[in-house]
């Protein structure tokens, strides 16, 4: 009788001190889960945000990251949601400035060393930007990593669903691919629900920094018309760099084209 008492109390004080050690402040903080949606701004991210939050998906933090470099009108629409969803998003800001990365940093290293300036950013010069970006998500959620398991949300359109093959096994979810939501329905989702970027997705395939060197030159001559200070602060740029926006053409090149193919059209009509 006495052995399967004290089998049972030595069972029973196992069993105690197990639940004691789980619901310690540190074991619970250590298992929490945080849902973490990756914001751009753009129609995808913004669809998959607000979808979300229609289907009550667990949404902990929204976090974006700034180049500074947006155009003015992503700035508002960010607002916009913001104002919305009744909550704060997260702006992750890159170190330093852009500007400081453009045309200041001094080289250390490389056939360039003693050069300043990384120069322009995107797809014929080197994406020093995007790297910029993810160290700073990286860095934040690093520091969340400590105390969290972190679940991350991107806003992938399902008609791009290869986009998610190269984070194979990472934590992170893709609405828009689970609801089978595509790029076009993405956009109309959110025009639907009242924001229009300033109809910057009238006149770009895709929105990006208002400096990106993927900018096609039709989009370029948009900004030349419409928004004229942007086109300034471009051609201001070309001047603290060496390097060409476009593979073998600098923005004076473009500007006086733009400005020749108006004298042109106005000796026409
Ligand atoms: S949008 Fe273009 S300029 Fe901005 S970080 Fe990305 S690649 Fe660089």
């Amino acid at each position: 009788m006495s052995t399967i008492f004290y089998t049972f109390f030595i069972f029973l004080l196992f069993f105690l001190c197990g639940q004691i050690w789980l619901f310690t402040e540190d074991n619970i903080t250590m298992t929490d889960i945080k849902h973490v949606v990756m914001f751009s701004g753009g129609k995808d991210s913004t669809a998959m945000l607000l979808l979300m939050i229609e289907k009550s998906m667990q949404i902990d933090e929204i976090c974006f990251a700034d180049t500074g470099m947006e155009f003015p009108e992503m700035y508002d629409h960010i607002e916009k949601v913001e104002k919305l969803i009744n909550r704060n998003i997260t702006k992750l800001h890159i170190k330093k400035n852009w500007m400081y990365w453009f045309s200041e940093h001094e080289k250390t290293r490389g056939k360039n060393k003693g050069q300043k300036g990384y120069g322009w950013c995107g797809k014929s010069h080197c994406r020093w930007g995007t790297t910029f970006k993810k160290t700073a998500i990286n860095h934040y959620l690093k520091n969340l990593k400590k105390e969290n398991e972190i679940i991350e949300y991107h806003g992938v359109a399902s008609d791009e669903w290869s986009r998610t093959l190269k984070n194979k096994g990472r934590n992170i979810k893709y609405p828009l691919v689970d609801f089978g939501f595509t790029e076009k329905q993405a956009l109309q989702y959110c025009y639907n629900k009242g924001f229009n970027w300033g109809g910057l997705y009238d006149n770009m395939v895709r929105v990006s920094c208002f400096c990106c060197d993927q900018k096609r030159i039709g989009e370029l001559k948009w900004i030349y018309n419409e928004r004229p200070e942007l086109w300034q602060r471009l051609l201001n740029m070309q001047s603290q760099t060496k390097y060409n926006f476009k593979d073998n053409m600098s923005l004076f090149e473009l500007n006086k084209r733009f400005k020749e193919s108006e004298t042109l059209q106005g000796k026409l009509f």
